[in-house]
């Protein structure tokens, strides 16, 4: 099966934050793969814009390494490299002052789309969307592109959207959340809308709770100081799982539009049921044999931050509302992997009495082998009567579409063509992220005003023990944290 790309308008895509360790490892690699995949049209150049001196021969120095060391293992061919290193440009400039925006004017073209991605600290924002608007750098049809974290409370998500919005219309302004650009993530949409066999079951008549899990194994690493600011909840929740939880609670939108899709999500949002502590449950991994614990790596003692999240999430609407949504997230777990299990309520009745009890899970696996299982019952096989077993029906994407299932574009990849095309469908508006912000601050200072201390668990485990009983309380026990 052969990818179909579809070619975009020259663009000038201008990276602020283009030495940065983002632009590295995700951003130039991703548009190389993008290059080499055709999908970069003849005129279109990436211009890198950062503080540190640098002239445009050592910046495509500098690309070429990063394609080097993170470019994956597509193959492109001989004097491919080349080809897109000469549509690599370079400007020393300063966010907050005035050096270098000169040089950027003289280098930008009016007749393509100009893009303009804010890989930076979310303080300069405000200060880049100040001066390119003063700059003249921005017409009607131009796009900013900004990262995460988009603030760490309501407030401050306010405060950013006020400060882009004085520049910027909504369609101009593309918040990303990676997540979004996964193959997988956006194949939700498709098993959900594309096929008349889930949707009419997809309800709390049929579901009986839904398990959406993010492990990882790796630890805050190098980004201690940073992530005990944070923690689970900023990081992966108010995000990354809340739009995993839009995606498979949403209504169907009347198209596969951007505002369509992100109405009904907002919808979702909105609709979340508050809180209560007692159906969250926080934790911190321990020193494990080689790495150090969370609070040793994050420096503090006495660090109150989670590592690790559990929650179960109500929805009141009419399609969810008794069907209970358990989202967890965590650090230094047993396995990388990232999954959305639908468990559907059992028979109502079984012609095959006890032995014919069984419930069907649809399992989304997002990675590693993204793929997707549903469990169903079948009779064993051979004679002696009426024996009934659970089987899996597998699809791994890797095997049921050959090299293209395997070699998926990056999220990034994605997110980024999308952004030169002006479409708006995966990325997150406004008053998505403060609606988001709106249902997780009462959370965050609740722990604050409780002084909440999370519960230890053992690196390499599956979290802490509570929340095992935070699901056995309802009678339901998690899936197996697995690759
Ligand atoms: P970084 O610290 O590695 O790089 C920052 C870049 O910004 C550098 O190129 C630097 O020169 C430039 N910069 C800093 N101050 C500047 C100024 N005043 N004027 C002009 N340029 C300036 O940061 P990063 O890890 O690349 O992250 C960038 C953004 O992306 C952050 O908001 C981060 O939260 C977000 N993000 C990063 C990752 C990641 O994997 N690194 C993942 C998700 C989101």
């Amino acid at each position: 099966m052969v990818s179909r790309v579809i070619p975009v308008d020259p663009f000038d895509l201008v990276i602020f934050g283009g030495t940065g360790d983002l632009a590295r490892r995700k951003i130039l690699p991703g548009l190389f793969r993008r290059f080499c995949a055709g999908q970069m049209p003849n005129g279109s150049r990436v211009i890198g814009a950062a503080r540190g001196e640098m002239d445009s021969a050592a910046y495509r120095e500098f690309v070429a390494e990063a394609i080097a060391e993170f470019g994956g293992e597509r193959a492109c061919e001989d004097g491919t490299l080349d080809g897109f290193l000469e549509r690599m440009e370079f400007v020393t400039i300063d966010a907050r002052g005035e050096n270098g925006w000169s040089d950027l004017v003289e280098l930008m073209r009016d007749d393509v789309v100009r893009a303009f991605y804010f890989s930076v600290g979310p303080s300069l924002f405000g200060d880049l969307a100040e001066r390119l608007t003063k700059h003249g750098l921005t017409d009607a049809d131009s796009r900013i592109v900004v990262e995460k974290p988009f603030g760490r409370d309501l407030d401050t998500a306010k405060a950013l959207n006020r400060d882009l919005a004085k520049h910027f219309d909504e369609r101009q302004i593309y918040r990303i959340d990676h997540y979004l650009g996964k193959e997988t993530v956006q194949n939700l949409m498709a098993v959900r809308f594309g096929n008349m066999l889930f949707e009419p079951l997809w309800n709390s008549q049929y579901v009986d709770h839904i398990q959406i899990t993010v492990a990882e194994t790796v630890g805050v690493g190098g980004r201690g100081e940073y992530y005990d600011k944070s923690g689970a909840m900023r990081d992966m929740v108010q995000n990354h799982l809340m739009q995993l939880l839009c995606l498979i609670a949403m209504e169907p939108p009347s198209k596969f539009d951007p505002d369509a899709v992100r109405d009904e999500k907002l919808k979702v949002i909105r609709a979340l049921d508050p809180m209560v502590p007692h159906h969250i449950v926080r934790g911190q991994y321990e020193p494990g044999e080689d790495e150090p614990g969370y609070r040793e790596a994050v420096g503090d003692p006495r660090s109150r931050t989670e590592s690790y999240i559990a929650m179960k999430v109500g929805i009141s609407n009419w399609r969810w509302a008794g069907t209970p949504f358990y989202l967890r997230t965590g650090k230094r777990l047993k396995a990388r992997s990232s999954e959305i299990v639908v468990v559907f309520k059992e028979l109502n009745h079984s012609i095959f009495g006890e032995a014919g009890e069984h419930r069907n899970e649809l399992s989304i696996r997002l990675q590693p082998n993204e793929g997707i299982t549903l469990g169903v019952t079948i009779k064993e096989p051979g004679p002696g009567g009426m024996r009934l077993m659970n089987v899996p029906l597998d699809m791994s994407f890797a095997e049921a579409l050959g090299a293209d299932g395997a070699d998926q574009t990056d999220a990034y990849e994605r997110l980024i063509m999308d952004v030169i095309r002006g479409n708006q469908t995966l990325f997150m508006r406004g008053d998505e992220v403060e609606a988001a912000w709106a249902w997780t601050d009462p959370i965050i200072q609740g722990w604050e005003a409780r002084g909440d201390v999370p519960k230890t668990y053992d690196a390499g485990s599956e979290g802490p023990v509570d929340a095992v009983q935070l699901l056995a309380r309802d009678t339901r026990v998690w899936r197996k944290v697995a690759p």
